[in-house]
């Protein structure tokens, strides 16, 4: 029995599921263990090497253990890690993030990506003492209530919970609109914009494959949002920090009234951030109203981490290395699937992208959901045999880091054409 195998059966006897998190149990026919990252490789607990294209999803931009950020994480831990006071180190990253994101002008540090969107949409409301916001089917921002909601029938934009436990009552408060189209916006705010405290949004929607928004859509919600007096919250927990610096507001010239971020900007450790004006976060405890608090928040280790990782993307040319193998990579997958006469479509942003077994484009969630998910998994199931790993769900992401070389990327395109021949 492989290492791996006997943890898993371990687990499952008391973690749910063997796992922390769902997507890791969709690894047939067992999750393998991790032993160690290092760059752009995995090593697993049965002696296995995986070139890594899922990064802990999304956080490590440069990789697994970068020199730099090993070393400031090192140097800082032997301080001690928890104080219940501020440190210097919270206040470094919050001027970084305010130096890159012009919409940002003071931040609450949190603990994830989750925690991060509750707080903004608590701030929204709080803001604009209005009850509703608008989500778009297929966004994801974390197991968080008002957001694990998917569209109810055709006729109503209110949302119907997508999870158990989730009160009905609470999904009603979140309307449902489809992504890259404004039009479907427009016709739930023409009915409940003056009820609608903000509209949320993944500006590159990255939790139904990768669908970059269409020209002119992301400036279209900011113009809705301001005619109708609602906020616009950009989720970019991860976009901030991975597509460039500055994120998908910079790349896409949009501004947000709140923006979330996390995954990147602790460098791997557990983090998020709500960021704002001035005029907006003032509204938080302990300067106003709105609740949040947390024994982790601005957790040294994590601001550390992010720094640290910040300074490096600023510094080197990590971001060009990461941007460059990533569209080669894409331009791969192209080739190979054409050449092999397999529909497919390779959805691209910079660091990122995602393979879909379909014909015609893919904007959506519903032009995504005709995607072959079978064929995905399978896909995946043939790399890991060949010591490449990919999201074993088709509605995540791949991701490139600084450490994936061009030669990396040559050798998994290689392993990707036997995969790709093993399907047919
Ligand atoms: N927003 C987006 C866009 C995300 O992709 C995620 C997680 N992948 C979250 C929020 C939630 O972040 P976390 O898992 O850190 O709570």
């Amino acid at each position: 029995m492989s290492e791996s195998r006997r943890l898993y059966e371990e687990a499952q006897r008391v973690l749910v599921g063997g796992v922390n998190s769902p997507v890791r149990a969709a690894i047939k026919p067992y999750p393998f263990f991790v032993r160690e990252g290092k760059g752009p490789y995995l090593f697993t607990v049965d002696g296995n090497r995986l070139i890594d294209y899922v990064l802990g999803y999304g956080p490590l931009i440069l990789g697994h253990a970068p020199e730099p950020v090993t070393r400031r994480v090192m140097d800082y831990v032997s301080r001690g890690w928890l104080y219940g006071v501020p440190t210097e180190i919270e206040v470094l990253l919050a001027k970084k993030i305010a130096d890159h994101f012009p919409s940002i002008r003071r931040i609450r540090f949190v603990n994830s990506g989750g925690e991060a969107v509750s707080t903004a949409i608590r701030l929204a409301r709080g803001y604009t003492k209005r009850k509703k916001i608008l989500k778009f089917e297929g966004c994801y921002h974390g197991a968080v209530d008002y957001v694990l909601v998917k569209a109810g029938s055709a006729a109503a934009h209110f949302g119907v919970p997508l999870s158990a436990g989730v009160p009905e009552d609470v999904a009603k408060l979140t309307l449902v609109a489809r992504y890259n189209d404004l039009d479907s916006v427009e016709r739930v705010m023409r009915s409940e914009g003056n009820d609608v405290a903000a509209i949320i949004v993944e500006p590159i929607m990255a939790n139904y494959g990768v669908i970059p928004p269409k020209d002119g859509f992301l400036r279209g919600l900011r113009e809705i949002a301001d005619r109708y007096g609602a906020l616009l919250i950009l989720d970019e927990v991860v976009t901030g920090y991975r597509i460039g610096l500055g994120g998908a507001q910079r790349y896409y010239g949009v501004s947000a009234d709140i923006t979330t971020l996390g995954k990147i900007i602790g460098g791997g450790f557990p983090v998020g951030a709500v960021g704002a004006r001035d005029e907006i976060m003032d509204l938080l405890s302990p300067r106003g109203p709105v609740f949040n608090a947390g024994t982790f928040n601005g957790h040294p280790i994590s601001m550390v981490a992010g720094l640290a990782t910040i300074e490096v993307l600023e510094t080197t040319n990590a971001y060009e290395n990461a941007i460059n193998t990533s569209r080669r990579l894409a331009e791969g997958f192209n080739d190979i699937f054409s050449r092999l006469d397999i529909d497919h479509v390779v959805n691209w942003a910079p660091t990122m992208l995602q393979v879909f077994f379909t014909k015609g484009e893919v904007v959506d969630h519903e032009t995504a959901s005709k995607s072959n998910t079978k064929l995905y998994l399978r896909l995946h199931e043939e790399l890991l045999k060949r010591g490449v790993f990919i999201a074993p769900s088709q509605f995540e992401a791949m991701f490139t880091s600084s450490s994936h070389t061009n030669g990396i990327i040559e050798e998994t395109l290689r392993q990707v054409e036997d995969s790709a021949k093993a399907l047919r």
